[in-house]
């Protein structure tokens, strides 16, 4: 037992609270002494010095027995610390962070805390290291410790700091600032080339097969000629193959809007490695993240486009039409009848419910000439009116809206800013609660009182805020869509005849009301509404 004189000494601290008076004597001291004496025996650690205070609470001041640790540590007189577990250490958790990181392995301390199975001789993962210190006080600790990681991450996403690694074809990295990226202009000018030629109703095949005419380099060929880049689906063998499910990848990335969407993918625990995927609804969405290429009215047409895929029949080319005319009584889309024919003057609309079950709706047969006409003739109508008179056909769109409208938005700012306010408020509580409980202010259990009940009213308050800027950003988005529709009309001073862009342009649909009388009769009339794309039929 007589330790010699050069060996260092192996220290084994106990220490007893308060608390642990009350709990009864199994982390008396003694047993606290026989383990630690018993581990330090086992795994041959020599010269075992026991020290410990007894009945002291864990704040910093006032514990000779650790103050004695630390002396002899300092001294270099130690070369293993052993408590039975890491409560025995610090209640305050920067204190334990700054020995165990810092003091420790400075001094070349072993520092081993036995439940917590933790020795920093074989623990070498600072994740590891986390995970302990979060198992250290109470089990909401470790809530908390992970919440903050999380926090930090979706902090970052909500700032708009790029977690992807490898820019969109179109951007280049940021040399600024490397989480950033920026529009590289080469290749910009494809992504928005592309985006036309779907717009002008062009499907991602046919587009494909152009850019392979036209000699454009595939995004993983240009990648590497530009940028030195090696991606493993690149084949040097075929550097303009261009593919019709790339093309429709990139006609669907938001990121050409400057719209970040990240955190696909979340990690539940930090005690586990499983990530699983974020529901669209909870990722977090970054408007204007980055420059866009391309601007919101063309993303909007080619979106929808791409909804109303349309496919060319075996007669070639599809009426520019097809896909936007429905049936006002059963709401199914209209089928697009050739009746054999080249002639483009004979196509007709037929209701497609009542094409394949005759009784369950009627023809409503159009010409697709008198379609045409009437749509042109509805868009020629709004922007003559637009031009008219601006400000009458504002204020007949939000006329219902407008002014009881922005009394509501006004009403509901205040709101949300209160409960931002007092969210802010909260967050210092908790943290005030913490703090007092590490200085031994607050007892355990009176912190777990305090702290669950902020934890409540923060949630209530974060579910209150969440609502507000949901229907702040719906109403506003009424608002908007009128603004987005005047932009589309001021681009043209007038349509003299109807193009595919044109239409897909100013129109979202087209419904089509069955005919006034029997088909037989030479005149009839047959009402056809236009819905514009951001406010819909103009009453
Ligand atoms: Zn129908």
């Amino acid at each position: 037992m007589q330790g010699n004189q050069t060996e260092k000494y192996t220290l084994l601290y106990g220490r007893l609270s308060n608390e642990d008076k009350r709990e009864g004597t199994s982390l008396s001291i003694q047993h606290q002494e026989e383990m630690l004496r018993d581990y330090a025996e086992k795994h041959s650690l020599g010269n075992p010095l026991f020290l410990y205070d007894d009945g002291v609470s864990g704040t910093k001041t006032n514990r000779p027995g650790f103050q004695k640790v630390l002396a002899m540590i300092r001294d270099g007189q130690a070369a293993t610390l052993i408590v039975t577990d890491l409560t025995r250490l610090y209640r305050n958790q920067s204190e334990a962070n700054n020995l165990l990181e810092i003091v420790f392995p400075a001094l070349g301390v072993r520092f081993i805390a036995i439940t917590n199975n933790y020795d920093s001789a074989t623990n070498t993962e600072s994740d590891e290291d986390l995970a302990m210190f979060s198992n250290l006080f109470n089990e909401w600790y470790p809530r908390q410790t992970s919440r903050k990681i999380n926090a930090v991450i979706q902090h970052k996403a909500e700032k708009g700091v790029r977690i992807a690694t490898i820019p969109p074809y179109g951007y280049q990295k940021d040399p600024a600032d490397k989480f950033k990226i920026i529009p590289d202009p080469e290749a910009a000018e494809k992504v928005r080339y592309i985006f036309n030629l779907c717009a002008s109703g062009m499907g991602p095949e046919q587009i494909a097969k152009r850019l392979e005419r036209e000699r454009v380099l595939v995004p993983t060929e240009y990648a590497y000629r530009k940028f030195g880049r090696n991606h493993s689906s690149r084949n040097p063998d075929f550097p303009y193959r261009w593919s019709g499910s790339s093309i429709a990848d990139i006609l669907e990335n938001p990121d050409y809007i400057g719209l970040q969407v990240s955190c696909k993918t979340h990690k539940p625990s930090y005690k586990s490695d499983i990530v699983v995927e974020v529901p669209e609804e909870e990722r977090y969405r970054v408007e204007n993240a980055h420059e866009p290429i391309i601007d919101r009215e063309l993303w909007d047409i080619v979106q929808r486009v791409r909804t109303n895929k349309r496919r060319p029949t075996k007669l070639g080319e599809m009426d520019m039409l097809a896909g936007m005319v429905q049936c006002a009584d059963c709401g199914n889309t209209h089928y697009l009848c050739r009746c054999g024919s080249w002639d483009e003057s004979k196509y007709t609309y037929v209701c497609g419910k009542y094409h394949r079950h005759k009784e369950e709706c009627t023809p409503h047969t159009v010409k697709a000439l008198h379609l045409r006409e009437a749509v042109l003739q509805a868009i020629q109508a709004v922007v003559q009116t637009v031009q008219a008179d601006r400000e009458a056909f504002i204020a007949h769109l939000t006329a219902k809206q407008s002014g009881q409208l922005k009394k509501e938005l006004t009403a509901k700012r205040k709101e949300l800013e209160q409960a931002r306010k007092r969210l802010a408020e909260v967050d210092n509580l908790i943290a005030a609660t913490f703090e007092k409980l590490a200085t031994g202010i607050l007892t355990d259990e009176q912190f777990q009182q305090l702290n669950g009940r902020y934890l409540a009213e923060q949630e209530t308050l974060k579910t209150r805020a969440f609502c507000f800027e949901a229907e702040l950003a719906k109403q506003q988005d009424e608002l908007d869509n009128v603004g987005n529709f005047l932009a589309i009309v001021d681009r043209h001073l007038e349509v003299p005849e109807l193009t595919p862009e044109i239409l897909r342009e100013f129109v979202h649909h087209i419904t089509v009301h069955e005919r006034d009388g029997a088909y037989r009769k030479k005149f009839y009339t047959q009402k056809i509404d236009v819905y514009f794309n951001y406010i819909g039929t103009i009453q």
